[in-house]
């Protein structure tokens, strides 16, 4: 290097807050001397891009370089030192001590400046076998590479992910493409701690959609090798579940050590203290990237906020600084992120719900779910977006989940925030427009309306969350003003249908004493009926997000989960019976069926069935129908309407997002042989008494149609619900009424008592001795027997609601449905009982 040295730089940490403060320091000053000191083989790589590489996104281990050590050096004369660790500093000496991995060898180098970029650690905590062979954690490239060459050269096959943050639901993702089954278990109730939870549910739908076995609630608690060189990982609830290797995904922690040893002042989380100009405690020591503390730009408090972004701005601001400049990007930051969860993307910014309920501050929200463009442009998305802010119009937080356009909306957000931006400022911003792109009012002007007229007090609000105090309180009437196709296809529990364009001539139905909560499916249709109520004089309130966020909300996941085994389970059989087919009829089905497309993408439902129905009407039977939607109620609805109609659902597949769905008019050329068994022919039941007699009567009616090969129904409500509760007690939150409910009601079958003659319980332990001596099944074992012939035994959501019956009360195969799901296997009967 030519000229003399202005000063001599040493920077520990050679990836995003090192590399990025090298070289903007050499763009600074020429004459500097600047070492890059890195312990590990590689300097400069994408650890953001590590998940892709194992999932095969990524083909080539060198694309992870992003700058390699040759450029460093020769475009920026930067001294670069891999494979060095810095493993002390001698402050009042202005030395650090180098170990050469290589070699063992120490030496001493002189510093006028240090730069600390020494990143955070995966946590490992101490746990009975963590140290077992196959257990990973995903840091670097080379901690990448080992695992690729493990999964290789053990044949592995299933993976469990402890941890649900970015990079165990980037893992698990990766490894599911890969091929390998794949489970995580989260400690929280949730994975992505950024979200709130009734957003994380929608990943949490999409991981369980995509084959990921999720465990919620549940952390790991120990490892064990068995002797078939299996590793069981046993959870937190006892639950083991085997696996050929674990990744350990559970967070990061600062690597503050060295900077501990050498005296400087550290932060929250054990992280390094720097000011406004990242000096340490030491003016001549500067640290940045993940080690160091930050302060949260909403909230004002430190916090330790782990993102590749402010790693790189703070290298440059360091760099910056050290060269004399004034640099006033500061150390805020509002953690701006993004992560893609299979054909979702979920992103955020700022501060979330939970933390604003932690810090007892005051907030106000708004949900909304527009498309991600124009509706009437094919392809568009529905988005999921969630804005915090308080009474002043302040933009607190956001969160969006949805396929397409995601990560714009929190940009726009993100950007908002740090300009200070209010919610008014929202209403009146002008971005750019174009059908394909976006909609005329783009989802961000639409949380600035309804904020706006939250605070306006135009439109006042209640949340999903609320529901049951309401209804404790007693004062209030629900309304859904959806259709009443929509109403069928799900509501909210007690709400009653009073569709919008015919509110105005029910409102004498509606008392004015009483407060009315309204829904709607996304809370557009709300707000214009809470407008009507208002100025008529009653007291009305909006479900922010409508029944769409309610959804959400009230996810069942372990239900889901359930769920999609079954729905394995039949694709599986279905795809067995479909292969039978076509190798023994294959003439049959060759036949050139003509197919019409339709494309319903961006239309809510009702709109996809109508669609449906509509184009169903134009094609011959036999002929078959593509419709592709994105309403996520699609796949069940389309179910539910083909065995309503006497359609054959050929096939749901779920791509990036869009519903593609065949079916095939009449039924002509069936792929279900076990429908074409039971068309018109099924037999469905109303089971109201919980009376011992009637229970046994209907079980028996139920099996015996179920073994001449009928599909049978049968639908719990009121009485007859208290045959499919647990004999156990349960432990279930209840309110007062809901308790004495279930004290005064019988707790499951042993408990039910005789329509006539049931003497104090005589009556009943009577039939039953009966029965055992006739040899006549007990009620029991015509439950179990019924549950193994694939009779669908349906619990009464509104029953259940009104009763107080949560669905963990219920013994196991019990569905859960409103009265479309009656009403749709009522249709297809020719025997409908009601016991
Ligand atoms: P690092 O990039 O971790 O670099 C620190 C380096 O210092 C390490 O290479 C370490 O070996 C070295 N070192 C430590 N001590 C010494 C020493 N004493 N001597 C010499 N060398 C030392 N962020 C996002 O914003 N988006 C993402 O999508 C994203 N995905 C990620 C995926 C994965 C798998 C991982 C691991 C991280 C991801 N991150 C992501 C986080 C992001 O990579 C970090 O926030 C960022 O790299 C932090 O930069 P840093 O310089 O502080 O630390």
């Amino acid at each position: 290097m030519k000229g003399e040295v202005t000063m001599k730089v040493c920077i520990v940490g050679g990836v995003a807050g090192g590399a990025g403060a090298a070289t903007r320091l050499r763009r600074l000053d020429e004459q500097a001397e600047i070492i890059l000191f890195e312990r590990g083989e590689h300097i400069s790589y994408a650890n953001c891009g590590l998940p892709y590489y194992l999932g095969g996104v990524i083909k080539e281990k060198e694309s992870l370089l992003v700058t390699k050590p040759e450029l460093l050096q020769d475009r920026f004369r930067i001294d670069v030192r891999s494979m060095q660790e810095v493993v002390s500093i001698d402050r009042e000496n202005h030395k650090i001590v180098v170990e050469d991995k290589k070699t063992g060898r120490r030496y001493e180098e002189t510093y006028d400046k240090l730069i600390l970029s020494p990143g955070a650690s995966p946590k490992k905590f101490p746990m009975e076998g963590i140290d077992e062979e196959g257990i990973f954690t995903v840091r670097s490239v080379t901690d990448t590479l080992e695992i690729e060459d493990y999964i290789k050269n053990h044949d592995s096959k299933s993976a469990m992910i402890i941890g649900g943050g970015f990079i165990g639901v980037e893992m698990a993702e990766n490894l599911k493409n890969r091929g390998l089954e794949v489970s995580l278990a989260e400690f929280t109730d949730q994975i992505m701690a950024p979200l709130d939870k009734e957003m994380a549910n929608i990943l949490h739908g999409e991981m369980i959609d995509k084959g990921v076995q999720l465990f919620l609630g549940r952390g790991a608690k120990s490892f064990k090798r068995t002797e078939s060189k299996q590793l069981d990982v046993t959870l937190t609830d006892g639950k083991v579940i085997g696996c050929d290797l674990v990744v350990l995904a559970m967070g990061v922690t600062p690597e503050s050590h060295l900077a501990a040893e050498a005296g400087l002042d550290l932060s929250v989380g054990n992280s390094i203290a720097v000011n406004e100009q990242f000096q340490t405690s030491d003016p001549d020591i500067y640290a940045v990237g993940d080690a160091i503390a930050v302060t949260q730009g909403v909230s004002g408090v430190e916090a330790l906020i782990s993102l590749a972004g402010p790693a790189n701005r703070q290298g440059r601001s360091a760099a910056a600084s050290i060269s004399g400049r004034e640099d006033n990007n500061g150390r805020k930051a509002i953690g701006s992120s993004v992560v893609k969860v299979f054909d979702y993307t979920a992103a955020s910014v700022g501060l979330n719900e939970k933390q604003l309920i932690h810090m007892e501050r005051k907030y106000r929200k708004t949900y909304v779910h527009p498309q991600s463009h124009a509706v009437y442009y094919p392809g568009a998305m529905p988005l999921y977006l969630k804005m915090l802010f308080d009474d002043e119009g302040k933009i607190l937080g956001a969160q969006a989940v949805g396929i397409e356009n995601v990560e714009k909306q929190i940009d726009v957000l993100a950007a908002a925030i740090q300009l200070n931006g209010t919610i008014w400022d929202l209403e009146r911003l002008e971005l750019c427009y174009a059908p394909p792109f976006n909609s005329a009012k783009s989802p961000i002007n639409m949380l600035g309306f309804t904020a706006a007229n939250i605070l306006s007090n135009d439109m006042p609000v209640w949340y999903a969350e609320d529901l049951e105090e309401i209804k404790a309180k007693g004062d209030a009437i629900v309304i859904d003003v959806s259709k009443e196709e929509e109403y069928l296809m799900g509501t909210i529990p007690y709400a009653v249908n009073m569709p919008l364009d015919s509110l105005r001539e029910n409102l004498f139905r509606l008392e004015k004493n009483k407060r009315i909560y309204v829904t709607c499916r996304v809370g557009q249709r709300g707000y214009i009926a809470v407008r009507i109520l208002l100025q008529n004089g009653y007291q009305a309130y909006n479900l922010s997000g409508g029944y769409k966020t309610y959804h959400t909300y009230a996810m069942d996941i372990d239900q889901l989960m359930e769920k999609q085994k079954k729905k394995e389970f039949l694709n599986n059989t279905e795809n067995a019976l479909k292969e039978q087919k076509e190798q023994s009829d294959s003439k049959a089905c060759s036949n050139q069926t003509r197919m019409i497309e339709v494309d319903a993408c961006g239309l809510q439902c009702p709109g996809p069935i109508m669609k449906v129905s509509e184009n169903m009407k134009e094609i011959c039977p036999g002929e078959h129908l593509l419709i592709r939607a994105t309403d996520p109620a699609f796949a069940s609805d389309i179910e539910v309407w083909c065995e309503r109609t006497g359609n054959s659902l050929i096939r749901v597949q779920n791509i990036h997002g869009t519903y593609e769905v065949e079916i095939e008019k009449g039924r002509a050329c069936e792929v279900n042989a076990a429908n074409a068994a039971s068309a018109g022919n099924d037999k469905t039941m109303v089971v109201f008494s919980g009376d011992l007699d009637k229970a046994i009567a209907s079980f028996i009616i139920a099996n015996g149609a179920a073994a001449m090969d009928r599909k049978v129904t049968m639908f719990f409500t009121f009485w007859g619900l208290n045959i499919l509760r647990k004999n156990e007690k349960v432990k279930v939150k209840k309110n007062v009424i809901e308790k004495m409910f279930g004290i005064m009601m019988p707790r499951g079958s042993k408990k039910l008592k005789l329509s006539n003659m049931n003497m104090a319980g005589m009556g009943g332990k009577m039939i039953r001795s009966l029965m055992v001596k006739k040899n006549v099944s007990s009620l029991e074992e015509l439950i179990v027997s019924a549950r193994e012939s694939g009779i669908r035994i349906v619990a009464c959501q509104m029953s259940m609601d009104l009763m107080g019956i949560k669905p963990e009360e219920l013994i196991d195969g019990v569905e859960i449905g409103g009265v479309a799901t009656f009403l749709g296997s009522a249709e297809t009967s020719d025997t409908n009982l009601f016991i």
